[in-house]
């Protein structure tokens, strides 16, 4: 391996920021992990400094390639990767459907279920314990973040008094609560990784929110490197048997 990249996401939209670890993690990597290659370090900041991010990453960029014909294109092509991508995702599909190019063979399924939590761990199969693929398999219809509008997680999230500032907490929320007042969905799963502050603090209020309201059964999982997967696997069909047994009376 030559490089690393190991950006320093700050923001990625305006007024809200990721996670401190976000921030810290180009020095966590370098000064973590021993003998590591050059890490590629570029700060993304789109709340402050939209147009030096941009101007960072040309210049990055310019360390493989000196044609800055070639760099735009590059760039719009990245673009427009990005928007296809995204696209597939709001049609239901998962990132494993799109990236392995599969089809969903459980859409439509009698229970639909909501699971939340940040991409990086539900879309990491190791980290999740393949959550979303078992899910499908028990015959649920797995509906995630990504899949949502992003009006429409905006919408959910104005249901809070004080704005959620963290971009994954408003993402969790504002899907949650939008999924809550459509009604369409039969329960809903929470992923939060254990000792995650910003988790600590947003599922539960999400889960005290659907308790409240009697909206949907919720079950919570928290995750770490302790999880044991068969502890996992019989929560979750435990909880799609539940909900089908709701359905059916
Ligand atoms: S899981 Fe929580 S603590 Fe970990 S990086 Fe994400 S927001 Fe930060």
């Amino acid at each position: 391996m030559d490089c690393i990249f190991a950006p320093r996401v700050v923001s990625v939209e305006q007024n809200k920021f990721l996670c401190p670890k976000f921030l810290g993690l180009p020095e966590i990597a370098r000064f973590g992990v021993p003998d590591l290659p050059p890490l590629l370090d570029v700060e993304i900041n789109v709340h402050e400094q939209y147009q030096k991010t941009c101007r960072d990453l040309k210049r990055l960029a310019a360390s493989f390639e000196k044609r800055p014909r070639i760099i735009e294109e590059a760039l719009r092509s990245a673009e427009l990767a990005q928007e296809n991508y995204e696209a597939a995702l709001r049609l239901g599909k998962t990132p494993q459907d799109v990236l392995s190019g599969t089809e969903d063979k459980h859409r439509k399924e009698s229970v639909r279920v909501a699971v939340l939590g940040h991409a990086y761990n539900l879309n990491d199969k190791f980290i999740s314990m393949n959550l979303l693929s078992k899910l499908r398999e028990f015959g649920a219809e797995v509906i995630t973040s990504e899949m949502l509008k992003a009006e429409e997680i905006e919408q959910g999230a104005a249901i809070t008094e004080k704005e959620i500032y963290w971009t994954f907490g408003k993402e969790l929320m504002g899907s949650a609560f939008h999924l809550m007042e459509e009604g369409k969905i039969n329960g809903i799963i929470l992923v939060a990784a254990f000792g995650c502050g910003p988790d600590s603090l947003v599922c539960e209020m999400v889960e005290r929110i659907y308790r409240r309201g009697k909206k949907a059964p919720v079950l919570m999982l928290t995750i770490d490197e302790h999880t044991g997967e068969a502890g996992v696997v019989t929560r979750l069909e435990a909880f799609i048997d539940m909900l089908r047994w709701r359905e059916a009376v």
